[in-house]
């Protein structure tokens, strides 16, 4: 008899602390429901990449000085440097410089490295194609100027979670905060 009242109070104890568990996690439902969606409908809208967000790397083709740093500190000696010894001026000459972002990590030691500032990381992320040898860009594909995500008429600009205030996660369907960043980025201009 004893046990059995033991027992009857050990399941109360546990129903109750089930129930417990049960009303949290409504609560955290109930938290969530007053917000705004934070879901960025790519490719229609786009956040707008951190100040030093690592992407497609550019090259200045007439600062490279062929010393081939970025190929010495590159974990995986990628970058392919081309050159020709140029007995008139006794320097090297570039011939040809490219990089394969189908194997590049995006680390940035080449470009933190390099002597003459002719490598940069630009925001561009968008770099998928069809065909995996596409991804190899020789020094033509490297040189163009990147795409920024704020003069893209096409796309919606989402700001990015970086650019937000510390401790907010308010969503995005109101454009205020966007023009708000338009406004400060063509003031800095
Ligand atoms: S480190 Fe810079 S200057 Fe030297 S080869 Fe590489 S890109 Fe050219
Ligand atoms: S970003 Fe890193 S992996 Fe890519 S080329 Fe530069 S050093 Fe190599």
């Amino acid at each position: 008899m004893f046990s059995m009242v033991e027992g009857f109070q050990v399941y109360g104890q546990q129903t109750i602390q089930a129930a417990k568990y049960i009303g949290q996690g409504f609560m955290v439902t109930l938290g969530h429901m007053n917000r705004l969606p934070m879901t960025v409908q790519y490719p229609y809208e786009k956040l707008i990449p951190s100040e030093r967000f690592r992407g497609r790397i550019h090259f200045e083709f007439d600062k490279c000085i062929a010393c081939e740093v970025c190929v010495r500190v590159c974990p995986i000696n990628l970058p392919i440097v081309d050159w020709k010894f140029e007995k008139s001026m006794k320097k090297k000459q570039l011939t040809s410089y490219s990089i394969d972002f189908g194997v590049c990590i995006f680390c940035g030691n080449c470009v933190e490295y390099c002597p003459t500032n002719c490598l940069s990381m630009t925001e561009e992320y968008e770099l998928s194609t069809y065909d995996r040898h596409e991804l190899n860009h020789d020094q033509i594909a490297l040189g163009r100027l990147p795409l920024s995500v704020v003069e893209d008429s096409t796309t919606k600009v989402i700001l990015g979670l970086a650019e937000l205030p510390k401790g907010t996660m308010d969503g995005h369907s109101d454009s205020k905060n966007v023009t708000n960043f338009l406004n400060h980025v063509h003031n800095q201009k």
